[in-house]
């Protein structure tokens, strides 16, 4: 099934800058897909037009076969609860505990409170953090702080899952780690979508990528079925 879809897209920021020019690609549910291509390529952008932090100048962007351009401001909420979101910063809130941060999503849905505890709990459980709930994120390492991140970002079980440089600020072993998160967290049919300037990384993880260059799709490489 067609999960997200991007149909002749171009974005051209104020001040005329073309960031994306006529990117068209589908994905399936349950798919991963990096980004990838150097800083300026268009990488944020592409994510940004996902959960709707910018719109689209031409084309159309589709998730689940909802044209998002039929999303109004009042149906962003909704919208965002179906995308989950991981930045390269975690943006975690500091002063509140690791279950506090990852309930989030699920507070902000209105889930049951006797099943918000049990979804938080086995996934701090599955990022290698059980039993830490009561922590505070200032006592966490950096790479254990992204997987509070990626923890929060896939507990809502959403359609889609964007990370934009998720492993920017770790080095090379917690970053591999961190990316086989990626690989191994989401729910079932999720479609994830990683951006990342390490096209070395990405390559060894063997999945689709989509590589950009100057806003054109000028690569969609699929691994070799193994
Ligand atoms: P990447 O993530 O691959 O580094 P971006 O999508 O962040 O690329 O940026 C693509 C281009 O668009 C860059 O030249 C960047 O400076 C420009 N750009 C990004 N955001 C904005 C913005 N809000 N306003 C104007 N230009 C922007
Ligand atoms: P990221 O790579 O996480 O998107 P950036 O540093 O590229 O972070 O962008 C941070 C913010 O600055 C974004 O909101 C982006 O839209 C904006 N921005 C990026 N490049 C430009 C630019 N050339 N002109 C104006 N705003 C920009």
């Amino acid at each position: 099934m067609t999960l997200l879809r991007f149909e002749h897209v171009s974005k051209q920021y104020a001040g005329g800058y073309e960031a994306l020019k006529d990117i068209s690609f589908e994905a399936e549910a349950g798919e991963m897909l990096f980004i990838t291509g150097h800083s300026g390529a268009g990488k944020s952008t592409l994510l940004r037009l996902i959960h709707l932090s910018e719109r689209p100048t031409r084309g159309a962007v589709l998730v689940g076969g909802r044209n998002l351009a039929t999303v109004r401001r009042r149906g962003l909420p909704q919208h965002r609860r179906r995308v989950g979101v991981v930045f390269q910063d975690h943006r975690l809130l500091m002063d509140r505990s690791l279950f506090d941060n990852v309930a989030l999503p699920l507070v902000i849905a209105g889930t049951a409170r006797a099943e918000i505890e049990k979804r938080v709990r086995v996934i701090l459980e599955r990022v290698g953090l059980g039993g830490r709930e009561r922590a505070l994120p200032i006592m966490l390492s950096s790479g254990e702080q992204q997987r509070v991140g990626i923890a929060r970002a896939v507990v809502g079980r959403p359609d889609v899952l964007v990370a934009d440089e998720p492993t920017g600020n770790l080095d090379p072993d917690l970053a591999a780690e961190v990316m086989a998160l990626f690989t191994e967290l989401p729910a079932q049919g999720t479609c994830v979508l990683v951006a990342s300037h390490d096209l070395h990384q990405v390559r060894r993880l063997r999945r689709r990528v989509l590589v950009l260059d100057h806003g054109h799709l000028i690569d969609d490489y699929r691994p070799e079925a193994a």
